[in-house]
């Protein structure tokens, strides 16, 4: 997947939200986030890009030499490992949020089993915060409307349901796919993949 963008000149509102994010590595090599394309070609300018993985996305052209007229170019690739300041995930435990709890449920209630959209989705605390029930990743699941009026104010095996998955936390990198999801590129998937934790739910 190859487009072109001239110059930055992208026309409208529409293409700027079909070209892929980059996902940004740290020396080591660890995911570190998503950046823009325009964040990228700065690293590319700046010369703090070491090492590219996956295909080149977007081609960008600049300006014209006014010695030579020769046309500056660059290959943005999916995958770019920078140098400079060593960056590190800045949270062990990631936050929070519906997008990446669905996500990590994947868009299942875990109660029913039905398949829902976000906008049809809750989170569910699974032993309730009235109840001394905490807003994490353990007690989290995502849950239909219908499933979690149903729950209430009661834990599942008060009320006959059960969980059909138990929750866990995402590694970084599992939540870096969950928060790019439907515009994560094969070859990022690829990538992130294979430092899924072992109970990831995107794995199976
Ligand atoms: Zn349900």
């Amino acid at each position: 997947m190859l487009t072109e963008v001239e110059a930055a000149n992208v026309a409208t509102v529409d293409e700027y939200r079909r070209i892929p994010r980059i996902l940004r590595l740290n020396v080591a090599g660890q995911p570190v986030d998503w950046v823009s394309w325009q964040e990228a070609v700065c690293l590319y300018a700046r010369e703090i890009v070491i090492w590219t993985l996956g295909d080149p996305v977007l081609h960008i052209r600049g300006g014209h030499s006014r010695l030579d007229s020769t046309q500056s170019a660059i290959d943005i690739h999916s995958i770019i490992a920078c140098n400079g300041r060593v960056v590190f995930p800045s949270v062990s435990v990631p936050p929070l949020t519906n997008q990446a709890l669905f996500g990590r449920d994947r868009n299942t209630c875990l109660y029913c089993g039905g398949h829902f959209s976000d906008a049809d989705l809750t989170r569910d605390h699974v032993a309730p915060t009235s109840r001394g029930g905490r807003d994490t990743w353990h007690n989290c699941v995502a849950a239909c409307r219908r499933c979690n009026h149903y729950k209430g104010n009661r834990l599942p095996d008060e009320c006959g349901l059960q969980l059909l998955a138990l929750p866990y936390v995402p590694n970084f990198s599992e939540y870096l796919a969950l928060i790019n999801s439907g515009r994560i590129l094969g070859d990022q998937m690829d990538f992130l993949k294979k430092s899924f934790g072992a109970n990831s739910r995107l794995l199976h």
